[in-house]
């Protein structure tokens, strides 16, 4: 409370207010006074005291003067207002300031006989006081604002722990506004589990104790919030009158602290549990902490290191300590080394392969204190890296040098390697494969079938084999036997496989003819049997033909032509014996023009019959060639006779007769009704005829006689347009040895 206007107080209250003068009333100026009543006139009458001078009154200005004529206008007439009530009998205080110095006035009536006759008064200096109080109201908003600015909370509880001051951060820190908070004591703030402690704690304070204390509370909205207080007891003239507090949200240092911990931990642990030989060397004194793989991995233990005098470690080689300057001091210059390959030893000495990786470590004021090394043992790697390069050697050499054709495809047909036999087999580079699938190089027959063994080898991961048919650069096709193999590769999800493939085409041709082969020796040995029987009747009969001709004087020409038939049976039939088992042949010097000729005019009655042109073309300097004769001859007959019957309603017959290279081949060429093509690979097989008289046999003696002269039969034919037969015969490989 402050006192600045003149105002009138209760008698109560001015004891209050005298209090403190009792204490200092020495230093405390004062002045008495009296009045009296003259008429109307309130006239002083005496006065002193050391105030009276402070005033800056003079006695003969003031003594038996009107008060109008002591003070200026105002103050008389409020003091005229006030000593008329005193002179009415009443007691009373008031404050005012005259010349500038306040004072406190009390004044009170003199009775004589029954009536107020005087008014006596009494009046102290008050600049003092005021300027206490003033100084006091000062510190007081100061220390208000110091707490309402306080970034802690600040609060004050009294025995019972109800609050009675709270600042700002305090609500803040709480959710509860100051005027909830001081209705409520600090107990339901308190988290349910720490209120007994609470309670404890607080009623440890008031024994005088003052403590810091953590705990945790709950926010009005019921976060909860981690907070440490100190609180002190308020003791007041030897009495504890509560509890002062200053209280700290700390819930975000704590929450750092444990992630700084759990990181530390983290970090901690990696490193023990690491692998990798992780060490770190500190430059200022060469202390080193290295963690168990380095341990283990050099045998080198923690404490065998504690006392290196440099900072290089055992474990660097002799012919490696250059090398291991240069890249620390590149370390010491701010810089990493990333996984760069080189030498350790470890304690025994042994050498090992090591992928090593240095970084600095900062110090406080951001120099380089300290360099970690990690390193990893990649020997075994090596090791494993070089078997696998050996291993790949030997696989690239097999696979660059084989004849078999070898691939790696992947599940969508994409060939990723193809050896270089592949231009072998197929007759084309393995960069034609670049941007293609392997489909397209297949027969389109073939594909499904190709699918189905893949789509089997992906389901049971086993190997497959198939056949199939690949284009070759020439345009023809050759059929290939594959076997695919999957490889496993846990990393390439994609999949691929490895096909191995050979060309089935000669094999083919060889199982072809093995098979014929095989028939054509049964057929062989039954002919053989057959044929013996029927030489014997031939025998008699060409004996009593040549009887009955000795006899006969007409038809010489008849018993000629029957004799030389019979003649041919007999040959024909020696010719089934010598299927059967090979004899030596008679081969002789022939002129194969003249044998052709010879067998045009036998088959030249049945052309005729049937209406068959035959016209016959020969080169002019045609060589003999070393044949048997007779054999050749059948062949002729039989080609030509099946070209004549392939054109029943006639047509004409080209024979030509022309050497090539080493050979004279003779071909037959009709119009006639030709060969389908799914039967050009079985000709030659025995009994295979289409008509309603053939044997089906001549073609399989053809091939046979050709075949022990050691030429071949070539077949062109299509339907309805006609066939080629050509028979190349050696012009000088059945020469005898003799000759
Ligand atoms: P055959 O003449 O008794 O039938 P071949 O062994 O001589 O026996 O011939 C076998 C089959 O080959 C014939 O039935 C015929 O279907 C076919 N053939 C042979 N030559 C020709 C040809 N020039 N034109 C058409 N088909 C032929
Ligand atoms: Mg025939």
């Amino acid at each position: 409370m402050v006192h600045n206007a003149s105002a009138v107080s209760a008698e109560g209250e001015m004891k209050w207010k005298f209090s403190p003068f009792t204490n200092g009333i020495s230093r405390q100026k004062s002045m008495t006074f009296r009045y009296i009543k003259q008429e109307e006139d309130i006239i002083m009458t005496e006065s002193e005291g050391e105030l009276f001078d402070l005033f800056g009154l003079k006695p003969e200005d003031v003594l038996q003067k009107r008060l109008e004529d002591i003070f200026p206008k105002e103050m008389a007439a409020f003091k005229r207002k006030v000593y008329e009530r005193a002179l009415n009998g009443e007691s009373l205080t008031y404050e005012a300031e005259l010349n500038g110095i306040p004072f406190l006035a009390a004044i009170g009536p003199i009775y004589k006989d029954g009536i107020v006759t005087e008014v006596y008064g009494f009046c102290v200096d008050l600049s003092e006081r005021i300027q206490m109080e003033r100084q006091l109201a000062e510190s007081e908003q100061r220390f208000r604002s110091l707490m309402d600015h306080n970034i802690d909370a600040l609060f004050s509880v009294d025995l019972e722990g109800k609050f009675t001051t709270v600042n700002k951060a305090c609500t803040e820190m709480t959710g509860y506004s100051e005027t909830e908070l001081l209705n409520m004591t600090f107990l339901p703030i308190i988290i349910p589990e720490r209120k007994s402690i609470a309670l404890e704690q607080f009623q440890d304070a008031l024994k005088g104790n003052s403590k810091i204390i953590e705990t945790r509370i709950t926010r009005k909205t019921g976060e909860i919030r981690q907070i440490t207080f100190t609180i002190t007891p308020i003791i007041v003239l030897n009495k504890v009158l509560g509890v002062f507090g200053i209280a700290k949200d700390v819930t975000e240092k704590r929450e750092a602290e444990k992630e700084l911990r759990e990181t530390k931990e983290l970090l901690e642990s990696v490193i023990y549990h690491s692998s990798d030989a992780i060490s770190v060397v500190h430059f200022s004194d060469y202390s080193v902490k290295v963690n168990p793989a380095f341990e283990f991995i050099y045998g080198w233990s923690q404490d065998e290191l504690n006392n290196l005098t440099s900072h290089m470690l055992p474990i660097v080689p002799e012919d490696k300590i250059a090398e291991s300057e240069r890249l620390t001091n590149i370390v010491k210059h701010g810089g990493y080394v990333k996984g760069i390959e080189t030498i350790r030893v470890n304690k025994n000495g042994k050498r090992l392969n090591v992928s090593l990786s240095l970084s600095p470590i900062y110090g406080e004021n951001g120099d380089v204190v300290a360099l970690s090394a990690i390193s990893r043992d990649i020997t075994d790697k090596k090791l494993k890296e070089n078997a696998l390069k050996e291993s790949e050697e030997k696989y690239r050499i097999i696979a660059e040098n084989t004849t078999d054709l070898i691939g790696v495809v992947d599940l969508e047909g994409n060939v990723k390697y193809a050896s270089p036999s592949n231009r072998l087999l197929l007759g084309f580079d393995p960069s034609l494969y670049d941007g293609k699938k392997i489909q397209a190089f297949f027969h389109s027959d073939d594909r499904p079938k190709v699918r189905m063994a893949i789509n089997e080898m992906i389901k049971t991961m086993k190997p497959v084999k198939f056949e199939v048919r690949c284009k070759h650069a020439h345009g023809h096709w050759v059929t290939l036997e594959a076997n695919a193999t999957p490889i496993v590769n846990l990393l390439d999800k994609s999949g691929s496989f490895v096909v191995v493939a050979r060309d089935l085409t000669e094999r083919k041709k060889t199982e072809e003819m093995l098979r014929k082969s095989d028939k054509l020796s049964v057929l062989g040995q039954l002919a053989a049997g057959v044929a013996h029987e029927i030489r014997n009747p031939l025998t008699s009969i060409r004996g009593f033909l040549q009887l009955l001709q000795s006899k006969a004087s007409e038809n010489e020409d008849y018993y000629q032509i029957m004799l030389s038939e019979i003649d041919r049976i007999n040959s024909i039939v020696g010719e089934f014996m010598l299927l059967a088992k090979p004899q030596a042949m008679n081969f002789m010097k022939t002129d194969l023009k003249q044998l052709l000729k010879h067998v045009i005019s036998i088959l030249e009655t049945q052309a005729i019959l049937t209406n068959v042109q035959i016209y016959f073309e020969c080169d002019p300097d045609l060589p003999e060639i070393w044949c048997v004769d007779n054999q050749i001859k059948q062949v002729f007959v039989n080609m030509l006779k099946n070209a004549i019957e392939a054109m029943p309603a006639g047509g004409s017959v080209h024979i030509h007769l022309k050497k090539q290279e080493n050979y004279v081949i003779a071909s037959f060429i009709d119009h006639g009704c030709g060969i389908p093509e799914e039967r050009l690979a079985t000709l030659g097989e025995p009994f295979y005829t289409t008509k309603e008289k053939g044997t089906g046999l001549g073609l399989m003696i053809c091939y046979k006689i050709v075949e022990n002269h050691h030429g071949k039969i070539k077949i062109e034919s299509k339907i309805d347009d006609g066939s080629t037969f050509s028979i190349m015969l050696p012009i000088h490989k059945n020469k005898p040895v003799s000759e």
